[in-house]
């Protein structure tokens, strides 16, 4: 079962919808926001950032992963 995440792109601002399955995490760009490596905005060709599920609340794993750091 595959989840749809939403990206933000950190130039442009856009949200995009994607496969959570094909998306690679990188660093924390911000307190809430990791970088999505490898995988670059449809509009600017920008850096993205994981934002979330796709019709989740915000920031749902940030807790979690800041524990476990
Ligand atoms: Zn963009």
């Amino acid at each position: 079962m595959s989840k749809e995440v939403e990206c933000m792109c950190l130039e442009c601002g856009v949200s995009l919808y994607l496969d959570g399955d094909i998306i690679h995490l990188g660093d924390y760009v911000t307190d809430a926001l990791r970088a999505v490596e490898k995988t670059f905005c449809t509009q600017c060709g920008g850096q993205l950032a994981l934002v979330g599920l796709a019709g989740d609340e915000p920031n749902y794993r940030t807790r979690g992963e800041r524990a476990a750091k």
